[in-house]
C-alpha cells in the first residue's frame, strides 16, 4: 500500500526529521519543529538553492530582509486588502474550512480562483454540510491570511509578519542595484521565514502557517523578456506539462512552449532551471510536472504563471510557483512610497521600470516531496531506505567500529571520524550489531557507511558500504578521503 501523508508524519517524528511544534502541550495546528535530521536536510536544501542560484551566478545577489517591516509595504503590495482565502464556517460547531478546498473535496473539481458567490451557489446546489457535525454551513466570507502584531509598547502600531519574502526585495531594489552595481538583466534572491494564517492547515508540511521560502525576483528590460541569451540551457529539456485547457499532462520540450508563445523566453528559462533543480536533486521525472495557471487563477497583473507540481499521495500539488509579474510590484511601491524606482539601463540608454520573473520556492514543501520520492520500504532488508541524494542527505557518512567495545578498534574509528568530520557530516555509531547500525543509517538516508574492523588494525583498510546497493568495498585509509569526495 502506498505511503500516506500520515505515515510520513509518523516516520518523520520517529526518525527526528520533524515534530509537531511543542507536542508536550498538544502542539499547535500548522506549526512544526525540525529535529536533528530535519534541520540538516532543510539546511542542505537551502544551501543547494543558494549555491546554484546565487553564489555560482554573477547575475544574482542575495539579501536578508526583516520579517516585520513597515506595514505600508503590505498596503502597497495589495496583501492588506487582497491576500485572502474564502472561508466557510459551520453554523453549529463553528469549525472553519477553506471554501475552495471544500468544493474540491466534495465535488472533485478544480476550484482554484473560485469566487465567494460561486462557493455559496455550489454549497446550496449540492447540499454540502459541515464535514465535522453535518450541520448547515454559513455564507462564504473572505479571510485575510496576514498575521498581525503590535510594534512597541503603544497598542496602535499594527504591523504584519511577512507572508512572503518577495516584497523586501522590491523595497530594497534600488539600493541593491547600486551597491552591487548590477546591470539588467539581474536578480535578487532571499531565503527565510514567511507566515500565513491558513484557514485549515493540512497535509503535514504541505500547508502550514510558518514556513521558509527561497525567492528570486529577476529584473529584465521590459522590451527584452524574449531575449534570454541562456535559453539554450533549457530549450531542449523534456518536461511533463499540464496546459490550461488540458485534462492530463503530456510530455513536451520547453522549446515547444516557446514556439506556441505560451510564455516569454526569460520565464521559460527560470521555470526550466527550477524543474532541472528538482531532477538534479534526485526527484523521479515521472513524479514532476509543470501546470499552467487557468485564467481565473491569474492575478490581474500577472502575464503568466506556472506551478511545478509533485505527485503526492494526496494528488498532484504545487511545490514551486513561477510567475511573470511584469512591473506591477515596482510600480506599486513607486506609487505608494513616492520614490522613483525606475532604472537607467546603460545598454538601451532608456530609463525603465524592469519587468520581473519570480521563482518562488517553499522549502518545507520541497522537502516533503524529496522525502516521499526517497522513501522505500525494502522488504528484503526489513527496513526503510531513504534514498536521498547525497547532496541533500542530512548525514553523509556513518562511521562504525565493528565491535563497539574493543579499544583498539574504537580508537582507530574515532581517529577516522575526527579526520573526516570537519569536511563531511559524519555520524559515529558504535552501539548494537553492525546490521542494526546499517538499518538505522538507511532510515536516516546516510549514503555511505565506513566500518572499521580487526583487519583494519593489520591492513590499514576499511569497508565502505553503499546505501542504495548495499555493496561493500574494501579501501585503504589513505585513499578514503579521495574516494568519499568522488562518491559525494
Ligand atoms: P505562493 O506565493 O502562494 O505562490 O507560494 C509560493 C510557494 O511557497 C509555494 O509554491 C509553496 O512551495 C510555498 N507555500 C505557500 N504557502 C505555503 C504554506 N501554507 N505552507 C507551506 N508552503 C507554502
Amino acid at each position: 500500500m502506498a505511503l500516506s501523508i500520515e505515515d510520513m508524519a509518523v516516520f518523520c517524528k520517529k526518525k527526528g526529521f520533524v515534530y509537531p511544534s511543542a507536542e508536550i502541550y498538544g502542539g499547535i495546528a500548522g506549526f512544526f519543529d525540525y529535529g536533528p535530521l530535519g534541520v540538516e536536510l532543510k539546511k542542505n536544501l537551502e544551501d543547494q538553492l543558494w549555491k546554484r542560484f546565487v553564489r555560482s551566478r554573477c547575475d544574482v545577489v542575495g539579501i536578508d530582509g526583516s520579517i516585520i517591516t513597515n506595514p505600508k509595504v503590505w498596503q502597497a503590495s495589495g496583501h492588506v486588502d487582497c491576500f485572502e482565502d474564502i472561508m466557510l464556517e459551520c453554523t453549529k460547531c463553528h469549525h472553519r474550512f477553506r471554501g475552495d478546498h471544500m468544493i474540491e473535496d466534495k465535488l472533485n473539481i478544480n476550484a482554484e480562483g473560485i469566487s465567494k458567490e460561486d462557493v455559496d451557489k455550489l454549497i446550496k446546489e449540492n447540499s454540502i454540510k459541515c464535514p465535522d457535525c453535518k450541520s448547515e454551513l454559513g455564507k462564504a466570507n473572505q479571510f485575510n491570511l496576514m498575521f498581525d502584531t503590535n510594534v512597541g509598547p503603544v497598542g496602535e502600531n499594527t504591523a504584519y509578519l511577512r507572508p512572503e519574502t518577495a516584497q523586501l526585495i522590491f523595497t530594497n531594489f534600488r539600493l541593491v542595484q547600486e551597491n552591487a552595481r548590477m546591470k539588467l538583466p539581474f536578480g535578487i534572491a532571499q531565503t527565510g521565514k514567511a507566515f500565513r494564517n491558513e484557514i485549515s492547515p493540512r497535509d503535514f508540511l504541505f500547508r502550514v502557517r510558518e514556513f521558509e521560502q527561497f525567492e528570486i525576483e529577476f529584473f529584465i528590460h521590459p522590451k527584452k523578456t524574449d531575449d534570454c541569451p541562456m535559453i539554450n540551457d533549457v530549450e531542449a529539456m523534456e518536461i511533463n506539462i499540464l496546459l490550461e485547457n488540458d485534462k492530463d499532462h503530456k510530455k513536451a520540450k520547453i522549446k515547444d512552449l516557446l514556439s506556441k508563445k505560451i510564455l516569454s523566453q526569460w520565464h521559460a528559462y527560470w521555470l526550466g532551471q527550477f524543474y532541472k533543480f528538482f531532477l538534479d536533486m534526485g526527484i523521479n521525472p515521472a513524479n514532476l510536472r509543470i501546470r499552467q495557471h487557468v485564467k481565473d487563477e491569474l492575478a490581474h497583473y500577472a502575464r503568466a504563471c506556472f506551478d511545478i507540481e509533485y505527485n503526492f499521495p494526496f494528488g498532484w500539488k504545487e511545490i514551486h510557483g513561477n510567475a511573470d509579474r511584469q512591473s506591477f510590484d515596482l510600480e506599486q511601491h513607486a506609487k505608494h512610497s513616492k520614490k522613483d524606482l525606475s532604472f537607467f539601463d546603460e545598454e538601451s540608454k532608456e530609463k525603465v521600470t524592469p519587468s520581473v520573473i519570480e521563482p518562488s520556492q517553499g522549502i518545507g514543501r520541497a522537502m516533503l516531496a524529496f522525502m516521499f520520492d526517497a522513501y522505500e520500504d525494502d522488504k528484503k532488508r526489513g527496513n526503510i531506505v531513504l534514498k536521498l541524494s547525497p547532496k541533500l542527505a542530512p548525514v553523509k557518512l556513518g562511521i562504525f567500529p565493528l565491535v563497539g567495545n574493543k579499544e583498539e578498534v574504537t580508537k582507530l574509528a574515532m581517529k577516522i571520524y575526527n579526520g573526516l568530520k570537519d569536511d563531511f557530516a559524519c555520524q559515529y555509531d558504535k552501539s548494537g550489531s553492525v546490521g542494526r547500525r546499517y538499518a538505522r543509517a538507511d532510515e536516516a538516508g546516510i549514503p555511505y557507511c565506513i566500518t572499521i574492523d580487526f583487519d583494519t588494525l593489520e591492513d590499514d583498510s576499511v569497508t565502505i558500504r553503499d546505501r542504495d546497493t548495499t555493496k561493500q568495498e574494501r579501501i585503504k585509509i589513505a585513499e578514503l578521503r579521495e574516494k568519499i569526495i568522488n562518491l559525494l
